[in-house]
């Protein structure tokens, strides 16, 4: 694997592949890589010639402070694991190389996005994440990007911005890989011990008892025992939402033979959960 920390030699490395018309993958990351990340990089390897991944934890997106400065950090563990699936280029760039000039002063707005959920509870998030995408797709320029389910609400924003700007990529959406016990794979799970890690796997079990009383019951009682549940587990709800898959909206009453998305976040010992499940009614 071809390691690049500079964006100049990286564009030098890709300009060869661009000429020869190989299609590009691309796979964004943060690093702490584990099987969900690894499954991106897997079908990028699928559908492509040559599969590029990046490793940055961008400071722009977190909205706490601390949350960045925990942020798990194992390059030489991440290479291994790129390695072990044979991806092509590894792109690692420093901050001062992603933000020569300090924090950008441009900021997105993804409208309505902006106003739930992530959008509502992480302030800023979305305004970096859109700023370090569409520096990232314009370093790299591949023909597909790879974003995982798991971040629902981000695929949307993401597809948003490549819509709207006409950004020339295909965004491609992989399925949320789990622990054996159901708990989406993500970097933040270092942070739960192995006893955490257990109970943190009651966040999916209660998504899928929600899935299946969707169009039974009423949404504020499936909320209201969730809620119950969590705080015998003393792991605090911070918010439950159903969406519409099309139109990325919260909705209140649900109809059948619709898609739906049910999203979650809360708190285990201070580490900050997503997840979701996509219900076909
Ligand atoms: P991150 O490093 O957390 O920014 O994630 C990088 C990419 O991997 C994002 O598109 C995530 O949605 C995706 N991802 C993270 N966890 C999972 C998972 N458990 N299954 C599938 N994709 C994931």
């Amino acid at each position: 694997m071809q390691i690049y920390s500079s964006i100049s030699e990286l564009r030098k490395a890709l300009l060869y592949h661009r000429n020869t018309k190989n299609t590009i993958g691309f796979v964004p990351t943060m690093g702490a890589l584990h099987k969900g990340h690894l499954s991106l990089i897997e079908a990028s390897k699928r559908e492509n010639e040559l599969t590029v991944c990046s490793i940055f934890v961008n400071p722009i997106q977190f909205n706490n402070a601390s949350d960045l400065e925990k942020y798990p950090k194992v390059l030489e563990h991440d290479i291994l694991m790129l390695e072990s699936v044979a991806c092509d280029i590894l792109f690692h760039p420093s901050v001062t190389e992603m933000y020569p000039y300090g924090k950008p002063a441009l900021q997105l707005d993804f409208g309505y996005q902006n106003t739930i959920l992530e959008g509502k509870f992480r302030p800023g998030h979305f305004s970096g994440v859109g700023i370090v995408v569409a520096k990232l797709l314009n370093i790299v320029q591949p023909t597909r990007v790879y974003f995982g389910q798991k971040d629902f609400q981000q695929c949307l924003v993401v597809k948003q911005m490549v819509d709207e700007m006409s950004f020339p990529v295909d965004v491609v959406i992989i399925d949320i890989a789990r622990e054996p016990n159901g708990l989406a794979m993500s970097s933040r799970n270092e942070r739960l011990s192995p006893t955490e890690r257990n109970k943190a796997s009651i966040i999916f079990k209660c998504l899928v008892e929600a899935s299946t009383e969707l169009l039974k019951a009423d949404f504020e009682n499936i909320r209201r025992k969730i809620m119950a549940n969590f705080r015998d587990q003393t792991i605090q709800l911070e918010y439950l939402e159903v969406l519409d898959y099309e139109s990325g909206k919260l909705v209140e009453v649900i109809q059948k033979n619709k898609k739906y998305v049910i999203c979650i976040a809360a708190f285990l010992n201070e580490v900050r959960l997503i997840d979701n499940v996509v219900v076909n009614t």
